[in-house]
């Protein structure tokens, strides 16, 4: 495997591949990272670092590669805490009360796409194999977000909500926060039909037609990273503080989950964003 690519370095450690945005590797006060096929103990179609929680791998095998990943990253394991993704645009604030929700103690709330927290022990987690992964900072106030969104979820904005909600909890500025994009399915790769294209235009982002590829026989490709980047810009986020990723979940099939390149048999990756 060759890895290549302009906004993203590829940590391999104990064997555990995980992705980190070069743009958030110098704000000492946050960890994040994303995590690839590598490292992990699932077999088959999971194999090998599944972090899917519902699926027909076997729980112990995932608790495993949830230990494994922590470990390697450096992020404590019983700080993970999950969202409950259904492609909705809701934000949940996390508090150290709700540590540990969806993996240490029972998921408590349904239709959550996006969590934030001013809080350090947590450690915020999202779910992704294709859908789009959108990390926000705030350097000023110390808090941070972090959002799933596929087309659903750009459609309704949630990266939009998630910029709102932290203004209005954490006097968040858009023009102070560091948002980083990605890897999901990229520009190429992501075909839709007319009915996907019909509800992401309802939602009025600008330029919306500069994102939007029509191709024969009312199919179209669709560039979701680039729409979820001009949600923030239209947010008021300043272009020089995103990040996009150049990886693409479809196209480098050997380093991540995609559902469109295997459909449900399949892992899940996850996205993980913490104050320390
Ligand atoms: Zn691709």
């Amino acid at each position: 495997m060759i890895f290549k690519s302009n906004t993203m370095n590829l940590h391999i450690k104990s064997a555990v591949g995980y992705l980190t945005f070069k743009k958030l590797e110098e704000y000492k006060f946050i960890r994040h990272a994303f995590s690839t096929r590598l490292g992990g103990i699932s077999k088959n179609e999971y194999k090998s670092m599944n972090l899917r929680m519902k699926c027909n791998d076997q729980y112990e095998n995932i608790i495993e590669n949830y230990k494994l990943f922590c470990k390697a990253t450096n992020i404590d394991f019983n700080s993970l805490t999950f969202t409950s993704q259904t492609h909705s645009n809701n934000v949940r604030l996390i508090t150290l009360k709700d540590v540990g929700v969806g993996i240490h103690k029972p998921q408590d709330m349904d239709n959550v796409d996006a969590l934030i927290t001013n809080e350090k022990g947590i450690t915020l987690v999202t779910f992704h194999a294709d859908c789009i992964p959108i990390f926000v900072v705030d350097p000023v106030n110390r808090a941070i977000g972090l959002a799933h969104s596929g087309w659903r979820g750009t459609s309704s904005k949630i990266t939009e909500n998630l910029l709102k909600i932290m203004k209005i909890k954490y006097s968040s500025l858009p023009e102070n926060l560091i948002c980083c994009i990605g890897p999901g399915i990229g520009k190429s790769c992501f075909e839709t039909d007319l009915q996907v294209i019909e509800e992401l235009k309802k939602s009025n982002i600008s330029y919306q037609n500069k994102y939007i590829q029509e191709k024969p026989n009312n199919r179209f490709l669709v560039d979701l990273p680039g729409l979820n980047k001009q949600i923030l810009l239209d947010s008021g986020v300043n272009g020089s503080n995103i990040s996009v990723s150049d990886l693409c979940t479809k196209c480098s099939n050997d380093l991540l989950f995609s559902y469109r390149q295997t459909g449900d048999k399949r892992g899940t990756m996850a996205a993980m964003l913490r104050l320390c």
